[in-house]
């Protein structure tokens, strides 16, 4: 659970996710693990990335960084009496590039050292920077597989990096189409999209699985779990989208 950021969270919103997975049959089979209580691990990651060097304390402004957020060095002469508040920065070599092959998407090579420079991984406000802890949750887990939005796609290379540098395994990975209204906005909070609705669910499921390019589960299956498992049986990862999003209207609903 991505708790990462407590001021920018609506209390109950966690829990309103769980509460619609179940509702939707999607169980989980080890215990949720909460990135809000994992700060001690993230630490001790950031330690060891310490300890071999990879890591720099920042405290540029946001006039003093370059494109995509990269800091620039203004705050290498200062670096020996930097304190709080700055942030913590994983330096990235110049020519560093990260190839891996999504299982959906194909071959991405990401020019990472050119893109996303020394990257932050533990803000000024002094909370974990989201590709750290991903990278440490997914170790701890023994996570194999990482399906999830392509919205995250361009997230995947620094979380490659991180695992590098940790001496961490990296999972596969399988970024797929997110929905989008009409216009081809992401549904957001944001952008004021309704909430699933959990007493909806199967409905809910069978649009999903036509938005993934798969076969409808017959019309006489009623229930989220036969579904489900008609889902399961004819999944075909050939059969999704190759494109970064699908949009709603598109729909049979
Ligand atoms: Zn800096």
């Amino acid at each position: 659970m991505e708790d990462l950021d407590p001021p920018r969270e609506e209390p109950g919103a966690a829990q309103r996710i769980l509460h619609t997975l179940q509702c939707h049959g999607l169980h989980w089979d080890e215990p949720v693990l909460w990135q809000s209580r994992r700060r001690a691990a993230y630490a001790r990651a950031r330690q060891r990335l310490a300890a071999r060097g990879c890591l720099f304390r920042c405290d540029c402004t946001r006039a003093a960084l370059g494109a995509h957020g990269a800091c620039r060095g203004r705050c290498q002469p200062r670096q020996a009496s930097l304190r709080q508040p700055s942030a913590v920065r994983i330096r990235v070599p110049p020519d560093c590039h990260i190839a891996f092959e999504d299982l959906k998407q194909g071959l991405q090579c990401v020019a990472l050292g050119r893109e996303t420079p020394d990257f932050v991984v533990l803000r000024k406000d002094a909370l974990d920077a989201y590709q750290l802890a991903v990278a440490v949750d997914d170790a701890a887990q023994a996570i194999s597989h990482v399906v999830r939005g392509a919205d995250l796609l361009d997230s995947t290379a620094r979380q490659i990096f991180v695992q590098q540098q940790l001496d961490f395994p990296t999972p596969r990975y399988c970024h797929l189409p997110v929905i989008t209204d009409a216009r081809g906005h992401k549904l957001s909070k944001q952008r004021h999209a309704p909430a699933l609705d959990d007493a909806k669910a199967v409905a809910n499921l069978r649009c999903a699985l036509h938005l993934l390019g798969q076969r409808a589960p017959p019309a006489q299956l009623s229930g989220v779990e036969p579904v489900l498992a008609f889902a399961a049986e004819h999944w075909q990862l050939a059969r999704v989208p190759h494109a970064g999003s699908v949009a709603a209207a598109a729909a049979h609903t």
